[in-house]
């Protein structure tokens, strides 16, 4: 299995500013061993930049100088530190600094140990699993709407035009003590792990990622197509895409 990771990140047709954020790091020579971070800030002027800059930043400094090992609890409470490390930083720069008062952040993380994948999130970027039969959404939403729709006050329709569609309820940097949730998973030859911000998902709908996905077979044009398509549709906000894919090898 060789895997290929890739980003793109975009500012849209409407925004000024782009405030995601992505990096990568590891997979070199195609090995599944590495990681990638998507952030997609917010708050006023370019504080939006400067916390998912901050989350990018913080964390792949935090993975990359960890001695990690090979178990889950190992690898689990690295990521949880780098992003409690993150959120520290983050949080203590907006109440220290006016002009960065109340920004916050999005993360969304992929660690790849081997076969094994580990997904933290909060927020409402996403991690998506792509196999050959169909599209999955790995993570849930911190958002008003997720809790509307898990209640069912609204339904699937009505959260895709709702009002208050990008409110969260949780992101990086906006109190002092946060929490993640954590997902582990075996990933296959032939799969592939879309994270991408709101951008995206708000402007394209899981059939067409899933369609487009299946249609660019390389990882460059895929990543490409997604957000172009998202701006075809509008291109409301900053798109950023990252795609793992988990290539067979002959
Ligand atoms: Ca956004």
């Amino acid at each position: 299995m060789k895997v290929s990771a890739v980003g793109v990140t975009d500012t849209g047709l409407v925004r000024a500013l782009n405030e995601d954020s992505f990096l990568i790091s590891g997979f070199e020579n195609g090995l599944p061993y590495g990681f990638c971070i998507l952030a997609d800030g917010m708050g006023g002027h370019n504080a939006g930049e400067v916390a998912s800059a901050m989350a990018t930043e913080i964390i792949a400094n935090e993975l990359s100088n960890s001695e990690i090992g090979n178990s889950e609890e190992e690898i689990v409470s690295t990521i949880t530190a780098s992003l409690d490390y993150a959120n520290n930083e983050i949080y203590n720069k907006s109440v220290s600094n006016s002009a960065n008062a109340g920004m916050g952040t999005t993360a969304v993380v992929i660690y790849l140990n081997g076969k094994t994948a580990y997904i933290a999130n909060i927020g409402d970027s996403r991690a998506y699993l792509i196999e050959e039969d169909g599209i999955t959404q790995l993570t849930t939403d911190h958002s008003i709407v997720q809790k509307l729709l898990e209640s069912g006050s609204i339904t699937p329709e009505e959260a895709r035009n709702h009002p208050e569609k990008n409110i969260i309820t949780k992101a990086l940097g906006t109190e002092p003590v946060e929490d993640y949730d954590i997902y582990e998973f075996s990933v296959q030859e032939g799969d592939k792990i879309l994270l991408c911000s709101d951008g995206l998902s708000d402007m394209i709908d899981d059939s067409q990622i899933n369609d487009i996905l299946h249609q660019f077979i390389n990882p460059d044009e895929a990543a490409n197509a997604l957000v172009a398509a998202a701006k075809e549709n509008g291109g409301r906000d900053n798109i950023t895409v990252v795609l793992i894919s988990f290539i067979k090898e002959d």
